[in-house]
């Protein structure tokens, strides 16, 4: 058990590896395909024992062999979280989003183990340049509605749950989009509205509504912590998606646990 948790931390890391240059390429637009291969400061290029997910980090004590120049920390961070999301998928998740029936034993972990990764990557990269592109959104949208298709078709999933996974994906776009409207683009934006759209396929009801209020009220404490920290000034834009995430991870793990305890609060 150790070795295989071993085993899957590196292998995601690996993973978290590929997903820093997709990042950074959707976020910076360069053309290269084969791995963060140089230096973001001196250009060197960088050489295989450079470039191992986490253990290169630590190693060259998180500066450039060459320039010395501080390595970005946010490449160990996602090697890290990835690495750490395949070991909690191993532990907790596979049995977790796990249901009973064939082909579903193995579609189904394997599903939300791709919706992990594309969270991840809607995380960061609209944590580095307030988008979320386009094509992550309708990826997410085809897997979460062949997905939910295929429970309902399997008679997994009850039709009034999948129809209203419908509805909460379309009603909480365009309540969204009003808001966009409403404030002329200074909370949230487009890209929001857009990828408001899966989060409701793959959430459902009413873990959507769950997901969205915990997004506003930890989006709102952040704020206000970076107005006192005065890393942000008022009106500076904030990235929404990250939170959006947040309240989707908070709201499928612990959805029923938290709704009940809110409830019981009333
Ligand atoms: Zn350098």
């Amino acid at each position: 058990m150790i070795v295989m948790m071993l085993f899957l931390f590196a292998f995601g890391s690996a993973i978290g590896s590929f997903l820093n240059v997709v990042i950074y390429r959707m976020t910076r637009g360069e053309s290269f395909v084969y791995g963060r291969s140089y230096c973001d400061h001196c250009k060197r290029q960088l050489a295989w024992y450079e470039n191992i997910p986490l253990l290169s980090f630590l190693a060259l004590r998180g500066r450039c062999r060459t320039c010395h120049k501080r390595i970005d920390a946010s490449y160990p961070l996602i090697e890290a979280i990835t690495g750490v999301m395949f070991v909690w998928w191993y532990l907790i998740g596979f049995t977790f989003f796990q249901l009973a029936r064939a082909p579903f034993t193995y579609l189904q972990p394997a599903f939300w183990l791709v919706v992990g990764i594309i969270f991840i990557l809607v995380f960061f990269i609209d944590l580095f340049k307030y988008v979320i592109p386009d094509v992550l959104v309708v990826v997410l949208s085809v897997l979460a509605l062949m997905y939910r298709s295929a429970l309902l078709i399997a008679g997994i999933f009850q039709p009034y749950d999948y129809w209203m996974a419908i509805a909460s994906a379309f009603g909480f776009s365009l309540l969204f989009y009003a808001l966009v409207r409403i404030t002329k683009g200074r909370g949230m934006g487009l890209g929001d509205v857009k990828f408001m759209f899966p989060l409701g396929l793959i959430l459902g009801f009413p873990q959507t509504i769950l997901a969205v209020y915990l997004a506003f009220i930890i989006g709102a404490v952040v704020a206000v912590a970076l107005l006192v920290a005065r890393k942000k000034k008022f009106g500076q834009v904030v990235p929404f998606a990250p939170f959006l995430i947040l309240g989707s991870v908070l709201s499928l793990i612990w959805g029923e646990p938290l709704l009940s305890w809110y409830f019981g609060l009333l």
